[in-house]
């Protein structure tokens, strides 16, 4: 597949695949400065946090082929001085990442095989997915796309235009999914416009938005975001992505709230774990934190094997055994879907 050429296209020295954003690559509005200001190098992060430089010395060798990237917000939310903050994990390189482990892949989830045009999945019936940009608001170091090939994907109204046409000729797809990346990293006014032309495609019913930035720069939930979620013709369903209870508090509860608040369905799916959120108590009290905000559990999704994340991995009968105990101390609508992405399969796999 040939590359497509775009100004979002890695530079030297950067990933071959995925890439911080650059200057000019976004309209200046308040959240932007938070993504141009992100934490870019280990060792600041390291210093902010008041962590010895040995970790700062194995971040940096682990992130040859997927750079660090940390909004400052977000590891204010991390406990100084402690590595093992369920935060801090998420996004701090460890030397395991570099290490190949047998079952583990460069697309654990059949994305290559479920690509209609570039830019497009489809796997589920009546959903379709977008890929809109390679850019995210943080480097989630399990990312199971963290592999992808952003840099072949469209990036403008123009490249989706292919993506839209094949939406437009299959009448059975009644959800488009806005995914990445992160499609919130995109201008609003380029987001109103892919919306809008959405939006013309009778058959489609409902824009799913799947994104972490109101979660890692809250300040992203602004009055234009919300315009173009709720003046559609489209209902709107916004699925957000926190994995531990402590992302959830200030500007990002504040956020989340504003989403709820303005009648957006609001979901949230994060990954189990290891050292993350693998216990009951962790998982409890980020359901509980969820349904403080309005906000529902969705999913909790098994780790994709992706090569280099291996270390995150919890053995499904562990997850099984928590989810127990889930059952026996929530509300029922408070226990999210256990579930797994198995390449090829018609729905993401409950495992019980
Ligand atoms: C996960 C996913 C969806 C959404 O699945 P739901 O079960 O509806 O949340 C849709 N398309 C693709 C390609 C996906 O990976
Ligand atoms: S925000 Fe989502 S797509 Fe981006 S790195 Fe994290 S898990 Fe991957």
């Amino acid at each position: 597949m040939p590359a497509v050429k775009t100004h979002l296209e890695p530079t030297a020295g950067n990933s071959p695949r995925r890439h911080a954003p650059r200057d000019g690559e976004f309209i200046a509005a308040d959240w932007h400065t938070d993504l141009r200001t992100a934490i870019r190098d280990p060792r600041e992060l390291c210093r902010v946090l008041n962590l010895s430089p040995e970790w700062a010395e194995q971040a940096v060798a682990a992130t040859a082929d997927f750079p660090l990237f940390v909004p400052r917000d977000f590891a204010a939310r991390m406990r100084p001085g402690d590595p093992n903050d369920p935060l801090l994990r998420q996004v701090l390189p460890l030397a395991e990442e570099s290490h190949t482990i047998t079952n583990f892949s460069l697309d654990p989830v059949g994305d290559q095989a479920a690509e209609l045009t570039p830019g497009l999945l489809r796997k589920y019936q009546g959903r379709a997915l977008l890929v809109t940009t390679g850019v995210c608001a943080v480097h989630c170091r399990y990312c199971f796309r963290r592999h992808f090939p952003y840099g072949e994907a469209p990036h403008s109204l123009e490249q989706w235009q292919p993506a839209l046409q094949m939406i437009a000729a299959d009448d059975t797809i009644s959800e488009v999914i806005l995914s990445g990346g992160d499609p919130l990293a995109l201008r609003d006014e380029l987001l109103a416009e892919l919306a809008a032309r959405i939006a013309a495609i009778a058959h489609v019913r409902r824009l799913r938005v799947h994104t972490r930035l109101p979660v890692m720069i809250p300040q992203r939930v602004n009055e234009a975001l919300l315009a173009w979620l709720t003046d559609s013709r489209l209902a709107p369903v916004m699925v957000i992505h926190a994995n531990h209870a402590n992302e959830l508090t200030g500007e990002a509860a504040a956020a989340v709230r504003r989403l709820v608040q303005a009648g957006i369905p609001t979901l949230n799916q994060a990954v189990l774990l290891r050292g993350v959120n693998d216990s009951v108590a962790a998982l409890a009290e980020l359901s509980e934190r969820l349904l403080d905000l309005g906000a529902v559990p969705y999913y909790l999704h098994q780790l994709d094997r992706v090569q280099g994340a291996a270390h995150f991995e919890v053995p499904i009968a562990e997850g099984l055994a928590i989810m127990e105990q889930l059952r026996a101390r929530l509300p029922g609508y408070a226990v999210p879907r256990y579930v797994q992405e198995t390449a090829g399969a018609a729905f993401k796999v409950p495992l019980g």
